[in-house]
């Protein structure tokens, strides 16, 4: 089965932004995507903020089992049902990718249930990611245990998240600071993988590491098996002769206290 990726994008900067429309000519958006399309096992969708229910209908929704989500200045502007709506994906077993600024969007918030707040400097810095959790998937491929970026937006701890349930990356900025770059989280039977990278006047989405980090993490969330409801009225299994009876136990140690 192929593998269904939607990539979302918000795609104000490049309307606007004269630095960010030279980077990204067809948007952040169809950089990614097309990484991803070069690969034959991946079927990759994209949707932008200004369509149409934000390019997320419930009929691409229920047909996607990867979302990946940028986000950076128009938070505010994706409806509030339609975060709720992939939220309620992720729980069921949809995989999101969150990028970068992505980490104060509505539905990144609302699944980590933190301010998910930092530390930020927009002065190209370079950035080291180091790999502190070697022989993981989503580092497959890459060319050595450090992804160098050259110049990039600077964030820094403390990130207000939950403890990730894997931490991958983290990352060196030459203004001394650190910060939990790749981290995991399980929700439901969705996983989530944040990746920091990305800031709109900076080419990273044409890194070839940091393109490969995304693919992988894509293959990382995606459902690994079909969804079974975790949210449902339960007959009972075994067969039983007699009736069940409600046993109260009482333990009498307690009334000696
Ligand atoms: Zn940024």
């Amino acid at each position: 089965m192929p593998l269904r990726v939607t990539v979302w994008h918000e795609f104000r900067h490049e309307k606007k932004n004269a630095t960010v429309a030279k980077i990204y000519p067809k948007g952040m958006h169809e950089a990614i995507a097309q990484h991803l399309r070069k690969s034959t096992d991946l079927v990759i969708k994209t949707a932008t903020l200004d369509e149409p229910e934000h390019g997320l209908t419930d009929e691409v929704l229920k047909n996607t089992d990867v979302l990946t989500w940028w986000g950076h200045m128009a938070h505010g502007d994706v409806k509030d049902e339609i975060a709720a709506k992939v939220a309620k994906r992720v729980y069921e077993g949809m995989g999101l990718v969150v990028l970068h600024s992505g980490h104060l969007s509505k539905p990144f918030v609302k699944l980590m249930g933190t301010t998910g707040f930092l530390k930020w400097r927009e002065a190209g810095e370079k950035e080291r990611i180091w790999v502190v959790s070697p022989g993981h998937p989503i580092t497959r491929g890459l060319s050595s245990d450090c992804i160098v970026i050259d110049h990039e937006e600077m964030y820094g701890e403390h990130f207000d998240i939950p403890d990730p349930d894997e931490l991958i990356f983290i990352s060196w900025f030459e203004g001394g600071e650190v910060f939990r770059s790749g981290c995991v989280w399980k929700r439901g039977a969705g996983k989530i993988f944040y990746f920091r990278p990305g800031h709109e006047t900076f080419p990273s989405y044409h890194h070839p590491d940091v393109l490969k980090v995304i693919e992988n993490g894509c293959r990382y969330v995606a459902p690994a098996s079909e969804v079974v409801p975790f949210r449902a009225s339960c007959p009972r299994i075994e067969p039983s002769l007699e009736p069940i009876k409600t046993v109260h136990v009482v333990d009498e140690s307690i009334h000696r206290r």
